[in-house]
């Protein structure tokens, strides 16, 4: 079955592109142009993969992801944010309320379906994995699932597969290029920045076990993974 990828974007010129390129691609889409129209959708079917205009007519594309991010049916629903700002700010707020990724317009198709691959891709389950554990900190691909002594933690989707790299590393300082290399795979839009972003928000996910304290800040290296 082909993936569906929901747009929601009100310009219809932008829409229609995004569609077609979709289409071209193999994938089922899905179209909605405003907010009130997507929730319909999302409720009705899940999509794999929602690409969200920021500027919407009846609510913010930022409120929308964080609708998304809050639910638990769409929590691991993997974001693309499309914004007209360029702002380095908005991109990091857009990041920070739960998207995976954005583009900003006017893009080329090409990057954004280089994109929206990627991001299927990591989406992808990957049941045969083992779990991984270190300092009382469990990771479960199989279940999509981290536990802290016990204790499940909430984990967003990037994030989690942060956290399965560096622990499958312990104590290895890696660079924010290889986290990108590893965590984005073959991503040449990503900015190390985004590396800072979402080890953040690692750490605050991580934080009710106080295994946000293994994850750790090596100067003019990256990050490490202490096995205690
Ligand atoms: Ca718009």
């Amino acid at each position: 079955m082909p993936a569906t990828i929901l747009i929601v974007e009100d310009e219809p010129a932008i829409a229609e592109l995004v569609a077609l390129h979709c289409k071209h691609a193999g994938y089922a889409v899905q179209l909605a142009h405003a907010v009130m129209d997507a929730r319909d959708i999302v409720d009705e079917t899940l999509p794999d993969l929602v690409v969200l205009d920021w500027m919407l007519p009846d609510k913010s594309g930022i409120d929308f992801a964080r609708e998304l991010r809050k639910d638990d049916r769409t929590r691991d629903l993997p974001i693309l944010m499309l914004t007209a700002r360029a702002a380095e700010d908005d991109k990091v707020r857009g990041l920070e309320v739960g998207a995976d990724d954005y583009v900003t317009k006017p893009f080329s198709p090409k990057e954004l379906m280089a994109r929206i691959k990627a991001l299927l891709r990591r989406a992808a389950p990957e049941a045969s994995e083992s779990a991984l554990e270190v300092a009382g900190l469990r990771l479960d691909p199989a279940a999509h699932r981290v536990m802290g002594n016990g204790v499940e933690l909430k984990v967003g989707p990037t994030e989690f597969r942060l956290l399965r790299f560096l622990m499958s590393r312990p104590d290895r300082v890696m660079t924010r290029q290889a986290l990108l290399d590893g965590v984005w795979g073959d991503h040449v839009f990503i900015e190390e920045r985004t590396v800072d972003v979402h080890v953040r928000r690692l750490r605050i996910a991580l934080e009710p076990t106080g295994h946000d304290a293994l994850v750790e800040t090596v100067r003019g290296g990256g990050y490490r993974l202490r096995k205690k």
